[in-house]
């Protein structure tokens, strides 16, 4: 077939388009934040249509979000000239996973309507097992079985499979609960995240027919992030492009930031070796930042001594340098940003105006989040959080989906459990442990042991009835489900048919859509009602959160594509057109670009994470370095990194110091900024020599000292001398020093304090680290004692 023009190959530099025209054999681009590797791996797909080498449903394609997968579709279909109808394959690991196990999923012993558990049914079900076997929950909690059975499958390890290195595992009941809990799943019709990718990796190694189909139906295999697949991921992957070979893959090795999740750098080093002759691209280029952007992401980085080492560049001259910032808390900094949000928008200090959709705030923990949203919310400024607690998480939604999740499949115990007496339907604890007790010794499902035990007459009372109705429900729910999917005539109407036939169930006339169905299933089940007539606050929100997951509904083509999506979609993937200010942490925001960006938080403790600090060797705190890359680099115009010097984490004040990655910016393209107000003008005034002079004149990184200049306000000055003065700590402790707000308290009654707000005033009562505090302007307040400092000077 003769090619078609192709104009979108006019828009590469030559690299872009040797990674874009090399289409046979393996490719491996390898290079830096925005120098066009995802633009390059899109714009290859079109060019394998267009050039007729493969259709769009030869191409597997893995992206790291499914939104990436809809974006890279619309951009495929520009160049291409038109909309790609099937692109089927073109998702992200879990999505395809999912695609492929649905289709085979009696070779390992599942039916094609499994559920996908999330966190925290998987958690429920493992301390169910820890349980059942008298296991010591405190010392051997169950989210940590959690995170040992993840590793194991991130690793490629099924149960019968695990090395004996990990016998030991758990207290050595390790590999024995991983074996009960893969089977509990088998039972229960369903599987967890780990499983979606191991499943299908177990298929195709043990029917080799299966897999041979795919390696010949695939005719080209794309990956972009690839420097963050684990081992289980890598091995789906070379045992798919074992067929034609025709695999290209692009990351950075810089940006691999889900070590903790078991990815594996070390995959991008053995490319070469599982694919002997791959062509290896560098792109040098960035098209997405200033030259100070980069200049202070490339400082960052350079830190970092395990690195394979690339060089960058732009065109982009000049621009705005990094500007970094200090405050007094978390509150401070977010009323700070939300201000400066506004004069982006507004185009302040000569500047374009920036759309809220151009602005992001990257925080390093979620729990950041809430000081935004809150003054967010006082500004009536619009936002979306990504990656904070979701929608699908709340617990009428859980509950409802727990309803759909029965009605689809009858095994699924835990959710069954779960709506059994929500709303209350006066089922004891004996009732339940008779079902539990029936279900494990018949080897049945709940719902079917309760079926036989009410039948029995085994419940009494109104538990018995309730529960009867309950059934009776679900059943006809079903009914109702299948029929309508597939409305055959009325029972009484079927005379002789070959066909199977889905009989009509009593009670309904016509077919009922998916959503008319969850309505009914709601409103049938009391759940709506329940909500109804619950009088706390919450019940209105709740009622509303239901109305919305009913609208949600109306984008699948049924109930089980609808959970599908919800258990599979990351949190950034929700669609959203308006103008608002992104909320999200940074490891969702790898891929992302945006005009504006603000990195809060960069305190040691907090970023990088004390976990990294805390660690041997550097491994931990090489990955922090590495997200702090991540996140400059996704700035197109403006970075802004700020900093506290009081820290809520967990319910306490934390004195904080500046983040050792501060000192790595590379101070000429660096601004430091004076906060407003706050210090009286002293705080980068007195900014003589920046951190990176600093610390090339010989300064300890991790002494105080090299950052004495930032806090020369006598605010800090006071704070710090009560701080060493309440916690007498190891140096090394003191960097991060811990206010304990329990211990007794450093203030007498009558003692004459100073606070960063009101200023001047006397004790007056002393409870715990609550004050009263007569303030000689701001008169009676009380606070609390992480606040105040002594006023002897
Ligand atoms: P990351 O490592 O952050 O994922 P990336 O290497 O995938 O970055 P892209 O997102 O593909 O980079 O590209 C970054 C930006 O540069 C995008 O806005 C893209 O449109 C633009 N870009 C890429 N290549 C070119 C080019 N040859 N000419 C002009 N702009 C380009
Ligand atoms: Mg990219």
């Amino acid at each position: 077939m003769a090619a078609r023009p192709a104009p979108y190959l006019d828009d590469l530099n030559p690299a872009q388009r040797q990674a874009v025209e090399t289409l046979d054999g393996p490719v491996l681009m390898l290079a830096g934040a925005g120098t066009g590797k995802t633009k390059a791996l899109t714009t290859r797909i079109a060019h394998l249509m267009n050039t007729g080498r493969a259709q769009p449903n030869e191409i597997l394609a893995v992206t790291f979000t499914n939104k990436a997968a809809r974006e890279m579709k619309t951009r495929v279909g520009r160049h291409v000239g038109g909309v790609i109808e099937g692109m089927p394959w073109l998702g992200t690991f879990h999505s395809l996973c999912n695609r492929l196990l649905r289709r085979h999923a009696e070779l390992v012993d599942l039916k094609s309507n499994f559920t996908i558990l999330d966190m925290d049914d998987q958690l429920r079900l493992l301390k169910q097992i820890v349980r059942a076997h008298n296991i010591d929950e405190k010392r051997w909690p169950p989210r940590m079985l959690a995170g040992i059975i993840d590793t194991w499958k991130n690793r490629g390890w099924t149960w019968d499979k695990l090395p004996a290195s990990e016998q030991g595992a758990f207290n050595h009941r390790g590999a024995e609960l991983y074996e009960e809990y893969q089977k509990r799943l088998i039972t229960l019709n369903a599987v967890d995240f780990g499983d979606l990718l191991l499943h299908v990796v177990t298929i195709f190694q043990t029917y080799p027919d299966v897999l041979a189909k795919y390696q010949r139906w695939f005719k080209y295999i794309l990956v972009d992030e690839y420097q963050d697949t684990n081992v289980a991921q890598y091995l789906w992957l070379r045992l798919l492009a074992q067929g034609h070979k025709n695999i290209c893959c692009v990351g950075d090795d810089d940006q691999s930031i889900y070590g903790w999740r078991g990815a594996e750098v070390g995959n991008i080093l053995k490319f070469e070796k599982d694919f002997p002759g791959a062509t290896v691209i560098r792109l040098e280029q960035n098209y997405r930042s200033t030259e100070h952007i980069l200049a202070a992401a490339s400082g960052v980085i350079a830190s970092n001594a395990d690195r394979l080492g690339k060089t960058l560049w732009t065109a982009a001259e000049g621009g705005e340098k990094v500007r970094l910032i200090g405050h007094w808390d978390g509150d401070e900094e977010a009323r700070w940003i939300g201000e400066e949000i506004e004069s982006y928008q507004r185009g302040t200090r000569g500047l374009d105006p920036i759309g809220l959709n151009g602005q992001a705030i990257l925080v390093r923990a979620s729990f950041q989040m809430r000081a935004f949203e809150d003054r967010f919310l006082t500004l009536g400024m619009p936002y979306r959080v990504i990656g904070g607690p979701r929608f699908y998480e709340r617990l009428e939604i859980r509950d409802a989906m727990a309803y759909f999740r029965v009605v689809i499949s009858e095994e699924d115990d835990l959710a069954f459990e779960r709506i059994i007496n929500t709303p209350k339907r006066g089922l004891g604890d004996k009732a339940l442990a008779t079902i539990n007790g029936f279900a494990r010794d018949n080897g049945v499902s709940m719902m079917d042991a309760a079926r036989t035990v009410v039948a029995d007459g085994a419940i009494k009372g109104k538990g018995g009835k309730n529960l009867g109705e309950l059934i009776r429900n679900l059943d006809r729910w079903r009914a109702i489900m299948a029929w309508s999917d597939k409305p055959g005539p009325h029972s009484d109407d079927v005379i002789d048919l070959d066909e199977p036939i889905v009989a009509r169930p009593t009670g309904v006339e016509t077919p009922l859509s998916h959503i008319e169905l969850a309505q009914m299933i709601l409103d049938e089940s009391g759940y709506t009602a329940h909500w109804q007539n619950d009088k706390t606050p919450e019940a209105p929100g709740r009622l509303e959160n239901l109305k919305e997951l009913v609208r949600a509904l109306e984008e699948f083509e049924n109930l089980q594509g609808f959970l599908e999506h919800v258990a599979l979609v990351m949190s950034n993937d929700t669609e959203d057109a308006a103008e608002k200010v992104t909320i999200m942490t940074l490891h969702a925001a790898k891929g992302l670009e945006f005009p504006v960006i603000f990195l809060p938080g960069w305190e040691d403790g907090l970023f990088p994470s004390q976990r990294s600090m805390d660690e041997n060797g550097l491994k931990g705190l090489e990955e922090e370095r590495r997200l702090a890359y991540v996140g400059i680099t996704r700035a197109e115009r403006h970075c802004t990194i700020s900093f506290v010097a009081n820290r809520m984490t967990y319910g306490q004040w934390n004195s904080a110091m500046p983040s050792r990655f501060i000192d790595e910016l590379p101070a000429e393209h660096v601004d430091i900024l004076t906060p407003p107000g706050l210090y009286g003008g002293g705080f980068g005034a007195a900014a003589t020599a920046s951190p990176r002079e600093q610390a090339m004149q010989g300064s300890d990184l991790m002494d105080k000292a090299a950052k004495a200049d930032v806090y020369s306000s006598p605010g800090w000055a006071r704070m710090q001398r009560n701080t060493s003065r309440r916690a007498v700590r190891a140096p090394a402790e003191a960097r991060n020093m811990t206010i304990d707000v329990t211990a007794t308290p450093a203030f007498e009654l009558g003692e004459r304090v100073f606070h960063q707000k009101f200023g001047y005033g006397t004790v007056e009562t002393l409870e715990g680290d609550k004050l009263t505090i007569a303030f000689e302007k701001a008169g009676q307040k009380k606070v609390v004692a992480s606040y105040l400092t002594t006023a002897d000077d």
